[in-house]
């Protein structure tokens, strides 16, 4: 039978209050609790300040959107660590962990599985289950800055899902991290990754949020992008750029374009010129993604004389260009791997 109860961080502050002053009698429990949701805590068992009947009472009465690690894999070769989250009902998403030298980095998950299909993507078979919610994707920043041990600097949502395909609960979600009585992370600091859903990137640029937008684009033209992002069939790669055009005007923000390098696919002479002609005269930034083969793809890395043949010449065109470093390449950092073991049952 369906589990009836509200979620506890879906009740209304005074309702919560009322019914915190009927079992209690405490007019500090709101405070407490409102600060442990806008936390992150991840389960009603983890709020230690409350007594254990609180607690009990708490689980009895309300369901909770509890997220807990399942697994995690630390990469030998760096300080990456890839984290298998297990969600109140069953399903599974991942979170990475990244140093940079900069700060300490973490990748979250929007949905349960994607729809999008992108064909690189280990993510893209896997069934889209439902949709997080924006204390669902807290929690995953919750439990791997508890792992760090030190403050997260920056936030991506970047791991299963496209959090565009999840407006509102994400949109939820950058308020909730924001939160001075919370993570207190500046929205400078968070980067929303799309595959291109063009009537959010409009909606977004009238957010007012100065959060970092990141298009994947992969292919400088419909015809090579549709193969590998069924995404494309529903919006061209002009649509994409025109949305992105907006969003520049609107904000003043520089675009981020990640373009995953595929040999024999979009990482040829031909392609990075026809990729500075598309963007060329954008605020932009494009961060090349030597593609990490996940054994069933069938996309190769390409070698790396083609790797900086492309980066040279987009840096002749005056694009500013990066090179993503390879992260945990030995856990497959790449999103869906972990999730797609596990849900085998599911
Ligand atoms: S790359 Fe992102 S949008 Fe595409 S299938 Fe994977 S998770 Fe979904």
């Amino acid at each position: 039978m369906k589990d009836q109860r509200i979620f506890l961080e879906e009740m209304p502050y005074e309702e919560l209050n009322d019914y915190l002053m009927e079992k209690t009698g405490q007019r500090y429990r709101i405070q407490q609790l409102s600060r442990y949701l806008i936390q992150g805590i991840p389960t009603i068992d983890d709020m230690s300040s409350l007594s254990i009947a609180l607690r009990e009472q708490l689980k009895n009465d309300f369901n909770y959107g509890s997220v807990t690690v399942e697994n995690e894999y630390k990469s030998s070769m760096d300080d990456t660590v890839k984290f298998l989250f297990r969600l109140h009902d069953g399903y599974c998403v991942e979170g990475v962990l990244m140093k940079y030298n900069y700060g300490t980095s973490v990748c979250i998950s929007s949905q349960a599985g994607c729809k999008m299909g992108c064909k690189f993507c280990a993510s893209s078979d896997i069934q889209f289950s439902r949709n997080l919610t924006a204390h669902e994707m807290l929690r995953q920043v919750y439990l791997m800055q508890k792992r760090a041990g030190e403050r997260i600097g920056n936030v991506v949502i970047m791991g299963i899902g496209e959090p565009f395909d999840n407006y509102e609960n994400t949109m939820g979600f950058l308020k909730l991290v924001h939160e001075p009585d919370g993570f207190n992370i500046g929205y400078r600091k968070i980067t929303v990754s799309t595959c291109g859903i063009v009537p959010k990137i409009i909606d977004f640029a009238k957010e007012e949020m100065p959060v970092n937008l990141s298009i994947s684009l992969h292919a400088p033209n419909d015809e090579i992008r549709k193969t590998i992002m069924p995404v494309a069939n529903r919006w061209s790669v002009d649509e994409i750029i025109k949305a992105c055009r907006f969003y520049v005007n609107k904000t003043g923000r520089r675009i981020t374009f990640e373009y995953a390098l595929m040999g024999h696919v979009n990482a040829d002479k031909k392609q990075a010129y026809e990729l500075v002609k598309l963007i060329k005269g954008l605020l932009c930034h494009v961060n090349l993604i030597p593609v990490n083969s996940t054994g069933s793809n069938g996309f190769a890395k390409p070698d790396q004389e083609t790797i900086k043949t492309f980066q040279s010449i987009l840096e002749s065109a005056g694009i500013p260009v990066s090179l993503r470093r390879e992260l945990g390449s030995d856990i497959q950092a790449a999103c869906g791997q972990l999730r797609k073991t596990e849900m085998k049952g599911l």
